[in-house]
């Protein structure tokens, strides 16, 4: 992982804003830009270095991990301990503007911070640049992110295994949990969703002791953690024997798929992806029933950007990483959803999940 570069990114950034330095709280966004793997941090960036801030629990970790920044091991509160650090830089931080990220620092800590500070110091709501960076996924990332997919993938063979009639959902859950723990997957990137019969039209139904049973679709979406990248992937299955009706809302999922992923290229809209797989809902009458977004990037977090929705203007760039997960879903009935991640090439596309889309009935 290249953390100097990244560190350089930001400081281009910094030298076109009217901060003097960027106080980084989010920690996917410290583990982007300096390796810090850790639960408690800040990392200030200035021109010509960055500081990085954590407390004693971390003293042997940050030293071993935090590279690009000198290490500060705060003896009390962080903030307090970042405040003295400005504080100490005495004339040369007045006129300083401090940028903050608004979207991740509390407004208790906001203040916190703006009564530490020396005066002449201010704090200000930074725009979400480190966010924007991690869009575009370097050769080190998506080598983890290719790893994450794979292990993330074999965990539908084990869904495949133990998913029978009369199995509750949380049980084949915790298999499939079982398998990618045995598997050396850090964690699941989010609760996995194993939601059957009338509980597959909750877009996020999280697995509950529900019992499956046959007449149903059972919505299988999970994801893994692996060197600090995400896998996230959906399947839906029938239980049973499947209706002309069932067939048809499957393989209309499974065109508005392909046809979302067909669009996705450098230079492509999001908002253009997600608007092809919702016309060809449309066309089968089913637009009504896709009510959530096509989908979102995957890196570090399981949601970030850019968010693939109707009328999002970002455009796709080589190295981007996103999902395409269009579902139908009829409320106390069933619902379909099929989700893979793609990774955006020179020229198109590269899907990453390997599994079948073929229709399974069991
Ligand atoms: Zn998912
Ligand atoms: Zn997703």
């Amino acid at each position: 992982m290249n953390f100097q570069d990244r560190q350089k990114q930001v400081r281009e950034h910094l030298a076109t804003s009217r901060f003097e330095a960027l106080l980084i709280s989010h920690l996917p966004n410290i583990r982007y830009l300096c390796g810090f793997t850790g639960s408690a941090g800040f990392l200030l960036v200035r021109e010509d270095r960055s500081v990085f801030f954590t407390d004693v629990r971390y003293d042997t970790q940050a030293h071993e991990e935090v590279k690009g920044a000198k290490v500060v091991i705060a003896r009390k509160a962080l903030l307090s301990a970042v405040g003295e650090w400005i504080a100490a830089q005495r004339k040369r931080a007045r006129g300083w503007t401090i940028g903050i990220e608004g979207d991740h620092l509390t407004v208790g800590e906001r203040n916190r911070l703006a009564d530490l500070l020396p005066s002449g110091v201010r704090v200000k709501g930074a725009s979400a640049a480190v966010e924007r960076q991690r869009m575009i996924k370097d050769q080190d990332e998506l080598g983890r992110i290719r790893a994450a997919v794979q292990l993330g993938a074999g965990l539908f063979d084990r869904a495949l295994e133990v998913l029978h009639p009369g199995v509750k959902e949380a049980d084949v859950a915790a298999e499939m949990e079982y398998t990618a723990r045995r598997a050396g997957a850090e964690e699941m990137s989010f609760p996995t969703i194993i939601a059957s019969g009338p509980r597959s039209a909750l877009p996020h139904g999280r697995a509950s002791s529900q019992t499956i049973a046959p007449g149903g679709f059972v919505v299988c979406d999970f994801g893994v953690i692996l060197a600090g990248y995400c896998s996230d992937q959906t399947r839906t299955v029938w239980v049973g024997t499947a209706s002309a009706e069932a067939h048809r809302a499957y393989e209309a999922v499974r065109e508005a798929q392909q046809a979302a992923i067909n669009a996705v290229r450098p230079g492509t809209r999001v908002g253009e992806v997600d608007g092809e797989a919702r016309k060809v809902l449309r066309k089968e009458g089913l637009g009504r029933y896709f009510t959530h977004s096509t989908g979102h990037g995957v890196g570090l977090e399981i949601h970030e950007a850019p968010r693939v929705a109707a009328g999002q203007e970002e455009v796709l760039k080589p190295g981007m990483v996103i999902t395409i997960e269009p579902g139908v879903y009829f409320p106390g009935k069933w619902g379909v959803r099929i989700e893979d991640m793609v990774a955006v090439t020179a020229n198109g596309c590269e899907v990453l999940t390997p599994t079948s889309k073929d229709f399974v009935a069991i």
